[in-house]
């Protein structure tokens, strides 16, 4: 294994790193007092959270649009994602003189269509599903010649996402475990071949919510398989890996030392543990880290650990429901 070769190698991240600097934030990377007297080792919390647009999917989306040519860049960019890589890519693009074009069906929410909107992209609005959104995407690719950035199957995402690792195990070499949130696994591919490409012994552990946790249903199964989406508190975990993955489940079944599940009772208790302790206000998605070192499910830890706090873009009024305890919108009910 130690030789096999990726579609993303650690030059590759080292080249995304380059490319993208000055674009975004190094965010900071800070020692947690509460989680280290919790878990008896060192624990420090990467900030990405406080990333620009509110997550770290601006690195890859602005390393795939930097690593397009001039010529494609000038035609734009399309994808069909309402969440924080619809966000990234529209911010992205605009930022390189190129117009992002985000497909997505009529149930969207208006503030999720005007907040796209203001980050300067082109909003078309059509039919009543995510799969009618994505065949928009799939005709504009086709006749008007714009290039597909997807959210995490793509090599230029997967290095861009690793800059993150880079940065990780930058200020924290001596790293035993870094905890990644996986949904497609763009991040946690690009950040284990970042960290482990610097420092091999390091563990990278993947943390998703138990319900409809695709990528670890896919390891499990040995190829890529579709689970049923369910409503989380860590929305931007939900979807499929796309049964013609060709990027990113490999990479995963090959870096990743672990995937553990969280339920969403404890992914609650991750973002209030962020908001009460360490003065954060994270998503559910960016929560998971944190949750998984308080549930325990990770059994006898060795340190020191890196978390990621991968993003912030959550509803205020759930979020305040969530750290006031007095809902766990999406808790175990009949599934
Ligand atoms: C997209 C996203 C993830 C998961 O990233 P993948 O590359 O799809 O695994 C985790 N946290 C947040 C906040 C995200 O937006």
């Amino acid at each position: 294994m130690a030789h096999e070769i990726h579609p993303v190698t650690l030059a590759d991240i080292e080249q995304a790193s380059r490319r993208i600097e000055g674009r975004i934030l190094h965010t900071p990377f800070v020692p947690s007092a509460s989680l280290t007297e919790l878990c008896g080792v060192p624990v420090g919390l990467k900030l990405e959270h406080h990333q620009t647009t509110g997550s770290f999917k601006l690195r890859g989306a602005t390393n795939a649009v930097l690593s397009l040519s001039p010529d494609a860049r000038a035609r734009g960019v399309v994808a069909a994602s309402t969440g924080n890589h619809g966000r990234a890519l529209a911010h992205a693009a605009k930022a390189e003189g190129s117009v992002a074009t985000i497909c997505m069906s009529r149930l969207v929410p208006d503030n999720k269509v005007a907040e796209i909107r203001r980050l300067g992209a082109t909003v078309r609005i059509i039919g009543r599903s995510q799969d009618e959104a994505q065949l928009e995407v799939e005709r504009l690719v086709a006749e008007d010649g714009l290039v597909m950035v997807p959210p995490f199957d793509n090599p230029a995402v997967v290095a861009g996402q690793g800059t993150l690792g880079l940065e990780i195990i930058e200020a924290m070499p001596e790293a035993a475990v870094v905890l990644v949130p996986l949904s497609g696994g763009g991040l946690a591919a690009g950040v284990a071949a970042a960290v482990k490409g610097r420092s091999a012994k390091t563990r990278v552990i993947g943390l998703t919510m138990e319900r409809g946790a695709a990528m670890k249903a896919s390891l499990d199964a040995g190829r890529p398989v579709q689970v049923e989406e369910v409503a989380s508190l860590a929305d931007s975990l939900g979807g499929g890996i796309g049964l013609d993955n060709a990027v990113t489940f490999g990479m995963c079944r090959a870096l990743l030392d672990d995937v553990i599940l969280l339920s969403e009772a404890e992914i609650a208790a991750g973002m209030r543990h962020a908001y009460a302790e360490e003065r954060e206000v994270v998503e559910g998605a960016g929560a998971v880290g944190i949750a998984a070192l308080l549930s325990g499910r990770l059994g006898r830890l060795e340190g020191p650990v890196a978390v990621i706090l991968s993003g912030r873009n959550v509803d205020m009024g759930l979020h305040h429901r969530v750290i006031s305890g007095k809902a766990d919108p999406f808790a175990e009910e009949a599934a």
